[in-house]
């Protein structure tokens, strides 16, 4: 079934920039699908579109059976529960243990008060704990986030998404700021838990070699428009 439908979707920025043209598809259950193209095409635009950290000016996004903008604050907080967000730049709370970085993932924005007051449960942490170990991190669980390596710390930021336990994972550019070797096993990871969650996942690349090898389907994506949307197979070198 799908989990997301986008429908007619179209963003212009308020100094008239077109940054997502008319854009449409569907997303099933479980599908690991990279949106490449290059910088600038409007791939952050449409990621952040989909749980509207980025506002779109018309058009329709259905997730779970739901449009997604017309959902008022309280309705989108809900929503947002169910989607998982990687960024580029990890995202985490540096001088904050590794094991609380992905506990502030499960709460949402309750973490912040619930940590304050030292309200996380056993259960709250054995769980935390159990998905550092899914990423290989079982070690660093109590070490500061700013003392594990980048490609460590993007792996804590997939541990944050996976934990919330979403339908859908969005990553913006995950390895963008990562050597290759890090960037491979953390493609590996995301690849891995996504599956075994049996999530539908969208991940922004820019390095189409990497998106052919981790993807189920690419979407190609230029000057706001989708190019392409098939297997990798199918995809030319030419982009
Ligand atoms: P990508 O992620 O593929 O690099 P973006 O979605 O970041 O592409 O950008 C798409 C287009 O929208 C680009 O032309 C970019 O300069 C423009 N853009 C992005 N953010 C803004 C903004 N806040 N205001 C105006 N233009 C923007
Ligand atoms: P990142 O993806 O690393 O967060 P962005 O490319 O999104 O970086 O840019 C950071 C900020 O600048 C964002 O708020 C974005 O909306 C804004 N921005 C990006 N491109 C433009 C642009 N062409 N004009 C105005 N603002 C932009």
């Amino acid at each position: 079934e799908n989990i997301l439908e986008i429908k007619n979707l179209n963003k212009v920025y308020p100094d008239g920039t077109k940054a997502l043209k008319n854009i449409n598809f569907k997303a099933k259950k479980g599908e690991f699908i990279v949106v490449i193209g290059p910088s600038g095409a409007g791939k952050s635009t449409l990621l952040r579109s989909i749980n509207r950290l980025s506002e779109p000016t018309d058009g329709e996004i259905i997730f779970l059976g739901e449009n997604i903008l017309k959902a008022n604050k309280g309705k989108l907080r809900k929503i947002r529960r169910h989607i998982g967000m990687i960024f580029q730049g990890f995202n985490l709370v540096k001088r904050l243990p590794t094991v609380r970085n992905v506990l502030h993932g499960r709460l949402g924005y309750m973490s912040s008060i619930k940590g304050a007051f030292g309200m996380f449960d056993k259960n709250d942490v054995q769980k935390a704990l159990e998905v550092l170990e899914r990423v290989g991190l079982e070690e660093q669980a109590f070490k500061r986030a700013d003392e594990l390596s980048g490609g460590q710390q993007q792996r804590v930021a997939i541990a944050r998404a996976i934990n919330q336990s979403p339908s859908l994972i969005l990553a913006d550019e995950p390895i963008a700021s990562l050597d290759p070797n890090s960037s491979q096993i953390v493609m590996d990871y995301l690849r891995k838990v996504c599956d075994e969650d049996g999530l539908t996942t969208i991940v922004n690349l820019h390095q189409v070699d990497i998106a052919k090898e981790y993807a189920d389907r690419i979407i190609g994506v230029k000057d706001g428009e989708i190019f392409y949307d098939g297997s990798p197979r199918g995809l030319t070198d030419e982009v």
